[in-house]
């Protein structure tokens, strides 16, 4: 596959359970495929920090505000959301595949956005209710499809900063 953000060869990575597809030597960027992200549960402490610390080309420029394609479905633009709790990040998400894309830049400021958070099982809470309006229960009530994506990307979050996320004890809805 090749990266949609640099154009460069994406090299697979395995971290705990899951397999990632990194931008290495390139803009690096990760590439979540849906099965994938669907199928990681236990944390692991290190993954964010294998994510940040990929080798990069800091020759190679990448225009973040431009659309990228899905780098496994090839002609299908990926669609931009944005999510907050202090800050905007941008996450790209195939409406084919599932897939999802992550900038660089966008790694690091999740990374740096929610790392040092004291109150998480709060602001975790928050960032369900802010970006998606409902609770997870009541969202599965409602839409399997809009529950199922709102699991996805608090998964990636709990995939890069896993000590945000203590296992089990969100009331509101664990994922
Ligand atoms: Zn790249
Ligand atoms: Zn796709």
């Amino acid at each position: 596959m090749k990266c949609p953000a640099c154009g460069n060869e994406l090299t697979p990575l395995k971290i705990g359970q899951i397999t990632v597809d990194v931008c290495k030597n390139g803009c690096g960027g990760v590439w979540f495929d849906k099965a994938e992200l669907l199928q990681f549960d236990e944390p692991d402490e290190k993954a964010g920090e294998i994510l940040v610390s990929i080798q990069r080309n800091t020759d190679v420029a990448v225009n973040t505000d431009a659309k990228h394609k899905c780098p496994r479905c090839g002609n299908i633009v990926m669609m931009r959301h944005y999510f907050t709790i202090k800050r905007e990040v941008a996450i790209d998400e195939c409406p084919k595949c599932g897939g999802i894309w992550l900038d660089a830049g966008e790694l690091d400021a999740i990374r740096k956005e929610y790392i040092s958070e004291k109150s998480r099982d709060e602001d975790a809470q928050k960032f369900i209710e802010s970006n998606f309006g409902k609770k997870l229960d009541e969202m599965t009530r409602e839409s399997k499809e809009k529950a199922q994506r709102a699991k996805k990307f608090a998964k990636i979050f709990r995939f890069l900063c896993p000590s945000y996320y203590i296992k089990g004890k969100q009331n509101w809805g664990a994922f």
